[in-house]
């Protein structure tokens, strides 16, 4: 194989692998021979989610993979990006751009074009080049791992030890509602007496959180909430201690 032929095959295969793309009908005429993609052994590779004929524009999509379109949270930039899932299993199997999104692509797909031809503007079908490839950062691409991450926080985590020790253990939703709102000797089995204010005792639209203070507010603004990153929960949140709670004490992520 030329040096020439081997760089243009090795950036094709990249860039439609990066797409969960195969690449079918490539003829000598192209001066990029793929014989044989993507029907190699499985081992090598996923299952693509389409495929693309280079010389008739025809697009088959493969039935067994569902893609979801979403926003990457993996920073602040919000990037689009398509998710590729198996049906059978309901696992992601790969992130990538979404050719719609002008952080992935420049130009980016006007809205009306159909899912067939952004599958072709994927593909060097047409000789438009790779402009509408669609692509995110290398984090964008693995953003997905957080969801099977098995040190990933699905269940309310409790103190289990002095401030600062780092124990912790796991409580039910329920058990994490009741103490929240009612408060009271929660940390009992540490040998903590504290009595903790909950939600309920420290809501007051009508009493002064310091009398001696009134520029302090209300008793309400005894609830304060400090964020991390947004992932969407940031508006939820906002809604409950700004709106429904009436504290003012509200802090983003760079609030400090
Ligand atoms: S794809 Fe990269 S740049 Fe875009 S939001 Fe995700 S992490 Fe940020």
């Amino acid at each position: 194989m030329k040096r020439r032929t081997f760089l243009k095959l090795s950036a094709l295969t990249v860039g439609a692998t990066a797409l969960g793309l195969g690449v079918t009908g490539c003829s000598k005429e192209t001066d990029v021979s793929i014989d044989g993609f993507p029907d190699m052994p499985e081992t090598l590779g996923q299952a693509v989610e389409a495929t693309v004929d280079l010389q008739s524009g025809e697009v088959k999509i493969n039935s067994d993979i569902l893609v979801k379109s979403s926003v990457c949270m993996g920073c602040y930039s919000s990037c689009g990006v398509r998710a590729k899932i198996d049906k059978k299993t309901g696992r992601i199997m790969k992130l990538t751009g979404n050719p719609y999104h002008p952080k992935c692509a420049e130009p980016a797909l006007p809205y009306d074009t159909t899912i067939k031809e952004s599958y072709q503007a994927f593909s060097l079908h047409g000789d438009k080049g790779l402009t509408n490839r669609a692509t995110v950062c290398a984090r964008g691409n693995s953003t997905f791992e957080q969801v099977y991450d098995p040190m990933r926080i699905t269940t309310p985590l409790k103190r289990a030890g002095e401030r600062g020790s780092g124990k912790w253990k796991p409580i039910s939703w329920e058990q994490l509602i009741e103490e929240t709102v009612e408060g009271g000797k929660i940390f009992t089995e540490l040998g903590d007496d504290t009595v903790v204010e909950g939600f309920r005792k420290i809501y007051s639209q009508d009493e002064l959180i310091n009398p001696d203070s009134p520029e302090m507010g209300p008793k309400s603004n005894g609830l304060v909430w400090i964020s991390g990153g947004s992932y969407g929960r940031i508006n939820f949140a906002q809604r409950f201690v700004l709106n429904s709670f009436g504290s003012t004490n509200f802090y983003g992520h760079t609030g400090t």
